[in-house]
C-alpha cells in the first residue's frame, strides 16, 4: 500500500485495453485486493467473539461492492435513506445494517424501521422520544469531547456535530429503557485517516470504559461497541501504514481483559470505509490538453466530479503514467481538470515524467470516498465505475452519467402558488 503492487501488474499492462473498450474516464476496483484486504480484516480480530465489520457505505455506494462486503460477512453501515435501501437490496437485512444518521428526519426513523428493521444508532438525547416505534435494540452514539483530542479530518470531539456528551450518556440510555429498549450498543466514531493505531486503541479502551460505568449505573450489558471507522492508508508512498496487526492485538488484550474482570465481554464492530476499499480503487483519466503559461498544466478529461478529494481536504493521490513506470520524473505539472474552479486540480506542482497528450494517467487509491463524494457541479457529470474481477475479467457496475440525467430533475409537473 498505497495501491498494491498486485493490482498494479494486473491492471497496468491491460489499462490501455480497457480504456479502448470501455472509453476514459473511469474508476476501477480490484476485486481480489478489496477480498484480501476483507480477509485480513477478520483475521486480525479473530480473537474477539462477535467481530463484525460493518462497511461503511458511504466511501463506496455501489451494489456490486456491496454484495463482495456481504459475501464477505459484513454488514453495512448507513446514514441515509438511499444507502439504506442500496444495502437491503444487496442483501442486507435487519441487524446486519447500522444506520447512523445525525439530524435525523422523521422520513429516515420509518425508512430504518422498514423493511424488518436495522440497528438504529441514536446521535441525541432529544431523537429518543421522535422514534416512532422504539426498537428493543438501539445504540447511541458517544462523543468525549474533551476528553480526546480527535485527529485532523475529523477535528476536535468539541467541535464536532455527531453523538452525545459524556454527562449525557446515563440519562441516554434510562430514557431508552423507559422507553422500552431491551438491548444495547455503544458507538463512537473520533478519528478519520488515522494511521496511528495507538489512537483507534484509546477509543476502544474508551468504549470498554463507558460500558463499564453503564452497567454499574443501570445495570446494562452492552451486546456490542462499534469503534467507528477511521483508520488510515498511506495515500504517499512514504507515509508509514497503519500497523493492523498491532493495533488488533492491543484492542483483543483489552477485550479479554474486560471479560476477565467482568464475566463477559461485548462483541465488536467496526465501520471501516477507507481502510477496506480505498487501496483498491484507481481513476484512469486521458491526457486530452497540454498548456504552458506561468505553470505546464495537462489537462484530462476527468475532473473534482470524479474525484473530489484533492480540491476539498487537499489531499494527496499518488498518480503514475501508464508506460512511463520507470521514467524520470523530469517535469513539474499541475494535472487539472475542466472544472470552472482553481482548484480543480488532481495534483499540484508534482514531479513527473514528461506527459504527452493520450497518455493514460492513473490516480492511486480512489476506492474509498472518491467517485461517491462526486457532485455535478458546473455540468460536470460523473464518469463509470468498473470491477477487474478475480479472474482478471472487467465488469462495468455503473455507467457514466449523461446529459439526460442531468436534465432528470427538471422534468416536473408545473407547480405554481400563490400564498396570497
Ligand atoms: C464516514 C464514516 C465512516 C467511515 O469512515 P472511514 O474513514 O472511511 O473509515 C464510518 N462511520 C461513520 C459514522 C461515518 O460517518
Amino acid at each position: 500500500m498505497p495501491m498494491s503492487q498486485s493490482f498494479k501488474e494486473r491492471l497496468f499492462p491491460i489499462a490501455n485495453e480497457i480504456a479502448a473498450h470501455y472509453g476514459t474516464p473511469f474508476h476501477i476496483y480490484d476485486e481480489a485486493g478489496l477480498r484480501a484486504t476483507g480477509e485480513e480484516l477478520q483475521q486480525a480480530f479473530s480473537g474477539i467473539d462477535g467481530f463484525r465489520e460493518y462497511f461503511a457505505v458511504k466511501a463506496l455506494p455501489n451494489p456490486r461492492i456491496l454484495e463482495l462486503m456481504k459475501e464477505m460477512g459484513f454488514g453495512f453501515d448507513c446514514s441515509s435513506i438511499p444507502e439504506l435501501i442500496m444495502s437491503r437490496n444487496s442483501g442486507g437485512q435487519g441487524e446486519d445494517i447500522m444506520f447512523t444518521s445525525n439530524n435525523t428526519d422523521p422520513e429516515e426513523f420509518a425508512a430504518a424501521a422498514a423493511n424488518g428493521g436495522c440497528i438504529l444508532n441514536l446521535d441525541d438525547v432529544s431523537l429518543i422520544a421522535k422514534v416512532p416505534e422504539f426498537p428493543e435494540l438501539v445504540c447511541f452514539r458517544y462523543n468525549p469531547g474533551p476528553r480526546r483530542t480527535g485527529n485532523i479530518i475529523i477535528g476536535n470531539p468539541v467541535e464536532a456535530k455527531y453523538g452525545i456528551t459524556h454527562e449525557q450518556v446515563i440519562s441516554a440510555y434510562r430514557m431508552a429503557m423507559e422507553r422500552g429498549a431491551k438491548r444495547f450498543g455503544l458507538h463512537t466514531m473520533v478519528a478519520s485517516n488515522e494511521r496511528d493505531y495507538s489512537y483507534i486503541v484509546e477509543t476502544a479502551r474508551m468504549l470498554l470504559q463507558i460500558a463499564e460505568l453503564v452497567e454499574e449505573e443501570l445495570g446494562i450489558r452492552f451486546e456490542f461497541l462499534n469503534i467507528g471507522g477511521g483508520l488510515g492508508i498511506p495515500y504517499k508512498p512514504e507515509d508509514q501504514p497503519l500497523d493492523l496487526s498491532a493495533m488488533a492485538k492491543e484492542i483483543t488484550d483489552l477485550f479479554n481483559e474486560f471479560k476477565t474482570t467482568h464475566g463477559y465481554a461485548p462483541r465488536m464492530y467496526m465501520e471501516s470505509g477507507r481502510w477496506v476499499a480505498g487501496p483498491h480503487g484507481a481513476l484512469i483519466t486521458k491526457v486530452i490538453n497540454h498548456k504552458s503559461t506561468y505553470r505546464n498544466y495537462v489537462g484530462v478529461d476527468a475532473c473534482m466530479s470524479a474525484l473530489m478529494r484533492p480540491a476539498m481536504y487537499d489531499a494527496y493521490h499518488h498518480l503514475d503514467v501508464i508506460g512511463k513506470e520507470d521514467q524520470d520524473h523530469s517535469e513539474v505539472y499541475d494535472v487539472v481538470g475542466s472544472l470552472c474552479e482553481n482548484n480543480d486540480k488532481f495534483v499540484v506542482q508534482r514531479n513527473l515524467p514528461v506527459i504527452r497528450e493520450n497518455d493514460l494517467l492513473v490516480i492511486h487509491d480512489t476506492g474509498a470516498h472518491g467517485h461517491a463524494m462526486g457532485f455535478q457541479y458546473n455540468g460536470r457529470l460523473r464518469p463509470k465505475e468498473l470491477l477487474l474481477r478475480t479472474d482478471g475479467t472487467i465488469e462495468l457496475i455503473r455507467r457514466a452519467e449523461t446529459n439526460e440525467d442531468y436534465f432528470q430533475t427538471l422534468n416536473f409537473e408545473p407547480d405554481n402558488f400563490d400564498a396570497k
